[in-house]
């Protein structure tokens, strides 16, 4: 519990028995947190306080929760985590120019929160050192704090998922992961997808970004282990 101790969770949301309910069980997950109860408390608060994590819930009075996390995401990268009520909002929080990093759909078990809480602080620190920074690998440029990848500086059309699986790539360079552990590592915490859907994933990212797909020099494939970036 000591890497969580000093992390701090920003909790968003105007329902108070609900906010009460998360913070109780963050606190005794070993975190720190604030509460805002509305849009407007809670920009002020993200960027002021600075937290290590937002929870943002999307139904908020003054202003939702996409507003806010445009306006958070205009000066930080801090992870958000979306509150969604209904399941077409899921659509907007996927929108990459939102920035929105993840999304729970109402009504979510704590245990699944936690997880998720976990997963999200866990990937944040993988990219926190030259976040400003884009990584750059020959004529491919990814600017993880803009959610935008330019290839000869035409920028990429890709989802959330196709993105978040080249930045876990392309931010350990060199190194080969499995099917399983990508899946574990960029889709959920205990996603239980086959091995396929990183396949599927992987064909589509390399169309977008490869010259030629086929043989292709940034996502390399390891016979008979996985996929490694070899930008
Ligand atoms: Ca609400």
């Amino acid at each position: 519990m000591q890497d969580t101790a000093r992390k701090t969770i920003l909790v968003v949301e105007d329902e108070k028995p609900i906010a009460e309910i998360l913070k109780v069980n963050l606190v005794k997950n070993g975190y720190k947190v604030l509460n805002a109860f509305d849009g407007d408390e809670a920009v002020n608060l993200a960027l002021t306080a600075e937290p290590d994590l937002i929870l943002l819930d999307v139904m908020l009075p003054k202003q939702d929760g996409f507003s806010v996390c445009k306006k958070v995401r205009e000066t930080m990268s801090t992870p958000i985590i979306m509150l969604t009520a209904r399941a077409e909002e899921v659509d907007k929080v996927l929108g990459l120019e939102l920035g929105a990093d993840d999304y729970i759909t109402k009504p979510f078990s704590l245990r699944e929160l936690m997880a998720r809480v976990k997963a999200n602080l866990r990937r944040s620190s993988i990219v926190a050192a030259d976040s400003n920074e884009p990584l750059c690998f020959a004529e491919l440029e990814i600017n993880v704090e803009r959610y935008e990848v330019k290839k000869r500086g035409s920028v990429i059309d890709l989802t959330y998922r196709e993105f978040e699986l080249l930045k876990y790539l392309a931010t350990q360079s060199g190194k080969i992961f499995s099917r399983e552990h990508l899946l574990n590592k960029v889709w959920d915490y205990e996603y239980v997808g086959d091995d396929r859907t990183v396949d599927v994933t992987i064909r589509r990212l390399r169309e977008k970004i490869e010259d030629d797909p086929s043989n292709p020099t940034y996502i390399l494939t390891k016979r008979g282990v996985g996929y490694y970036f070899g930008g």
